[in-house]
């Protein structure tokens, strides 16, 4: 599966120089049936409406195809919670029809029999569910549904049965951070790969009125922590000595900065629920979202490329000794500042946090 995972990001490489859209992303739903307080997305259908509408089965399944003629491989389904939309299904089949390689973002909380039944006879490539807590309580404290854990660990249960491939994410916030030594010990339990993030975007896409995230200090000791935990003190040690190499000098105009550097907007797009395009999630600027249901999917990857192909990141970032350790990107540039050559201070912090912590321990041990 690492091989594979490697191809996926040598083939996603190459698209990105020739400019195809091979990695896709349908974001089907706003809706969910948690209520997350680090949730970016969620809205409920009365919030949904001023916005606009959710898209059809048949416009997905047109658009799939659409996708396709242009290039894309690698689909993604994702929301708030996909299989919440009565039509999941015909969905999922439909674009496995058309041959794409599919994997489902989901709590996992919502695996019906008739889900389960499909996904029997046609498997996803993988699915990614996020872990919350290790108990019902963890659940309602964060997510408002004390239940949904038990439903989260019968799905575990079935996938692996079915041996379907299983990526555990977790998201920690101050009111679960507590948690995560246990939420590593029920991966490791399971043999499941487990991704930490500590970051949380700011909730530039809805408006719940109880958002929560840790600090950039919390979130970096997490980062420490969890290398630690997961790869052991050999890494720490090669991670703290990582710090001392210098960044690669950069040759573009300095004090204009730099041209985004990942795969958004070059080989990967995000398809919002009502329709707009833009090269990830959390860039929503006017600039850069384009309209495929209503352009046609083609006309609309050129606008994206084109409207994304002027955009400068952060001058200081370019020139930033630190930069090599830091998790910024133009996302989180974007959602932090609401321009994409802002200097993102929480991420600074963060970055900041992170070599100090890692080095200390590095020195400990
Ligand atoms: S499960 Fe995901 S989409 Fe649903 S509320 Fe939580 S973070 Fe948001
Ligand atoms: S976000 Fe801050 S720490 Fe990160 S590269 Fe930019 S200036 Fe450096």
């Amino acid at each position: 599966m690492e091989r594979c995972a490697d191809i996926r990001r040598a083939l996603n490489k190459k698209c990105a120089a020739l400019g195809i859209p091979s990695n896709g992303i349908f974001e089907l739903t706003p809706r969910c049936n948690l209520r997350c307080k680090m949730c970016y997305v969620r809205l409920d259908p009365d919030q949904m409406a001023p916005i606009g509408r959710e898209r059809t089965a048949q416009e997905w399944l047109d658009m799939g195809r659409q996708v396709r003629d242009a290039g894309t491989v690698f689909l993604l389904l994702t929301g708030g919670e996909p299989t919440l939309r009565a039509d999941f299904c015909e969905i999922f089949e439909g674009l496995e029809e058309l041959g794409f390689s599919i994997a489902i973002n989901t709590n996992g909380t919502n695996l019906t029999p008739q889900i389960r039944q499909l996904w029997h006879r046609l498997p996803p490539l993988q699915v990614n569910i996020t872990l919350y807590g290790t108990c019902r309580e963890d659940y309602d404290a964060l997510c408002g549904n004390p239940g949904a854990f038990d439903a989260v660990v019968d799905a575990l249960d079935w996938l692996k049965q079915e041996g379907i491939l299983v990526h555990l994410n977790t998201t920690m916030v101050p009111t679960n951070v507590h948690k995560f030594l246990d939420v590593e010990q029920f991966a490791k339990e399971r043999d499941l790969e487990l991704r930490l993030t500590s970051y949380c975007f700011p909730p530039n896409r809805c408006d719940h009125g109880c958002f929560e995230r840790l600090s950039p200090e919390q979130a970096a000791e997490l980062i420490v922590q969890d290398t630690y935990y997961r790869e052991g003190p050999e890494a720490i040690k090669a991670k703290s000595r990582d710090l001392d190499i210098a960044p690669t000098p950069r040759t573009c105009d300095l004090d204009n900065g730099e041209p985004m550097q990942c795969l958004a907007g070059r080989s990967q797009y995000w398809i919002t629920w009502h329709g707009n395009m833009s090269p990830c999630a959390m860039i929503i600027d006017p600039s850069v979202q384009v309209h495929p249901f209503q352009d046609g999917f083609e006309t609309a990857w050129e606008q994206l490329k084109e409207a994304c192909r002027p955009i400068r990141l952060c001058p200081d970032c370019v020139n930033c000794p630190e930069q090599r350790s830091c998790m910024n990107c133009a996302a989180v540039t974007f959602a932090e500042t609401g321009r994409f050559d802002g200097k993102p201070e929480y991420m600074c912090q963060l970055n900041s946090s992170y070599r100090k912590t890692l080095q200390e321990l590095a020195k400990s041990l």
